[in-house]
């Protein structure tokens, strides 16, 4: 998409999670996308037109992408109306010749049009916290955000405004990698002061690595998640703890058992044994 020309965008349906914007396809035909970024959990493409395309999967959005031979010639569908996924529901047919569909069963997911220089009053972006790869979520800043803090470590860590984009999974993960319970309060990675401990670099190391880690599996596929060849992601079989409950727990040595309980309406999976 990055440096491509919205050639033709079909809409299926007007609405998703929400309606979608006003003159959707007028606002994005003919618009070259000058750049394509992340923030948090929003995808966003921005437009030469000065206006920014965002886009959230929910809980079972994905895109397909489709190149070359097997993409669409512009203006002329490949496939078949109705051989295409019932849940096929935006589809971008772009100048590189790529078609980018975006296909979600449940429809939680989202897109919204906002202008580049409003973006920041976004409510949904002005409250977010920082990215958990970059230089900006460090202890000292995960300490001072954790400072006093009696909700669970578990839900601070959920809690977007403290660090972005951090999921249920990868919340456990990152707990049982740094040997902290999820049910401590968010302040045993803080002194008094909002000072880091020893615990906070290991929970923050530890948060950068399973991520990374992640995305070199390809994310985890529970349900939905598919790559955008339509490949699945493969981190599911590296859980320690997600959806493992009964299971022997991997930390060397340990023996202890992995337990589920629900935290703030989640399941949360842990060593009741490692992590402390
Ligand atoms: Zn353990």
């Amino acid at each position: 998409m990055e440096g491509a020309r919205f050639t033709r965008v079909e809409m299926r349906r007007p609405d998703l999670r929400f309606p979608l914007p006003k003159n959707f396809v007028a606002r994005l035909e003919g618009q070259t996308v000058v750049g394509l970024g992340r923030r948090a959990k929003y995808l966003m493409a921005d437009l030469s037109s000065g206006e920014v395309l965002i886009m959230h999967l929910g809980m079972s959005g994905s895109f397909h992408v489709l190149h070359g031979k097997d993409a669409n010639t512009p203006g002329q569908f490949h496939h078949e109306r109705g051989k295409l996924g019932n849940h096929d529901h935006i589809v971008f047919q772009m100048s590189s010749g790529a078609t980018v569909t975006f296909n979600d069963p449940r429809r939680f997911g989202f897109m919204k049009i906002v202008e580049r220089g409003k973006l920041d009053d976004e409510p949904m972006i002005a409250s977010l916290g920082p990215e958990p790869l970059g230089n900006a979520f460090d202890a000292a800043m995960l300490a001072q955000a954790c400072k006093g803090k009696k909700t669970s470590i578990k839900a601070a860590l959920l809690d977007q405004q403290n660090v972005a984009g951090l999921g249920n999974i990868y919340v456990c993960e990152a707990l049982h990698r740094s040997h902290i319970s999820p049910k401590r309060m968010a302040s045993v990675v803080a002194n008094k002061k909002g000072e880091p401990n020893e615990r906070t670099g290991k929970l923050v190391d530890a948060i950068k690595a399973v991520l990374q880690d992640a995305i070199k599996q390809g994310g985890s596929s529970l349900r939905d998640h598919r790559q955008t060849d339509g490949d699945l992601g493969y981190f599911q079989h590296h859980f320690r703890v997600y959806d493992r409950e009964g299971e022997k727990c991997p930390t060397p040595g340990c023996g202890g058992t992995i337990k589920r309980i629900v935290q703030t309406g989640r399941s949360t999976f842990f060593c009741p044994v490692c992590q402390k």
